[in-house]
């Protein structure tokens, strides 16, 4: 090794990513006037996609942003300290696990498995949110679990369906709002969501109330 060898740590340190506030601010804002009349929620899971997700929703919700999206039990605790708990819905719905915080906490279980809506029913866990299954994504519940009885019973506040190709111009995004409105006609809810960010971007169509 030569004697005026300087080591490099900028190779080596590790992926810091910095929060701008602002930045992210206006970028909820830019987000939110895309969505045209539909509200403009924000998926806040893994930190905050690792910028913090505490710093992340005190600026979103001081901007305006009412609805945060969280994958598991234990973010919904961390962001109850700072929001009201029926903001905060937990993606991974209410495992047999999950229910004695979910039943007592007030955030909102997005149910997505027949498993999971028997169980909230059955223990009277009140408002909730439901994921159906509208494409290839595999994710939540399919058409073909459908029947009245299993809703029956069910207050639904938002029935969501997640857009596999979003960031593509594929017809498959067509077919999946077309699957979401028709089980929108069968399942009652007070409100819709059907767009993650790229989503957004496919126009007022996809802009669901
Ligand atoms: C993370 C997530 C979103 C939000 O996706 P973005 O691309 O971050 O907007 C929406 N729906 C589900 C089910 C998710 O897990």
């Amino acid at each position: 090794m030569p004697d005026n060898f300087q080591p490099d740590h900028s190779a080596h340190a590790p992926l810091r990513l910095r929060l701008d506030g602002e930045a992210l601010v206006s970028n909820w804002r830019a987000l939110k006037k895309r969505s045209g009349a539909a509200d403009c929620g924000a998926a806040v899971k893994a930190d905050g996609y690792g910028l913090g997700a505490l710093e992340v929703v005190k600026r979103l919700s001081k901007a305006g942003c009412r609805e945060f999206f969280v994958a598991h039990w234990s973010e919904a605790v961390a962001l109850s300290t700072i929001i009201e708990p029926s903001q905060i819905s937990v993606l991974n719905g209410a495992g047999a696990d999950d229910m004695d915080v979910a039943l007592t906490l007030g955030a909102r279980p997005v149910l997505s498995t027949v498993e999971q809506i028997k169980r909230w029913k059955i223990a009277g866990g009140g408002v909730c949110h439901v994921m159906i299954d509208s494409g290839i994504n595999r994710l939540g519940i399919g058409p073909e679990q459908f029947d009245a009885a299993l809703f029956n019973g069910l207050q639904i506040d938002i029935l969501a369906s997640h857009l596999a190709s979003a960031d593509e111009d594929s017809p498959q995004n067509e077919a999946q709002l077309r699957i979401f409105q028709g089980a929108a006609n069968q399942i009652k809810a007070q409100r819709l969501s059907l767009s993650n960010s790229a989503g957004i971007m496919l126009g007022p169509d996809y802009h669901l109330i």
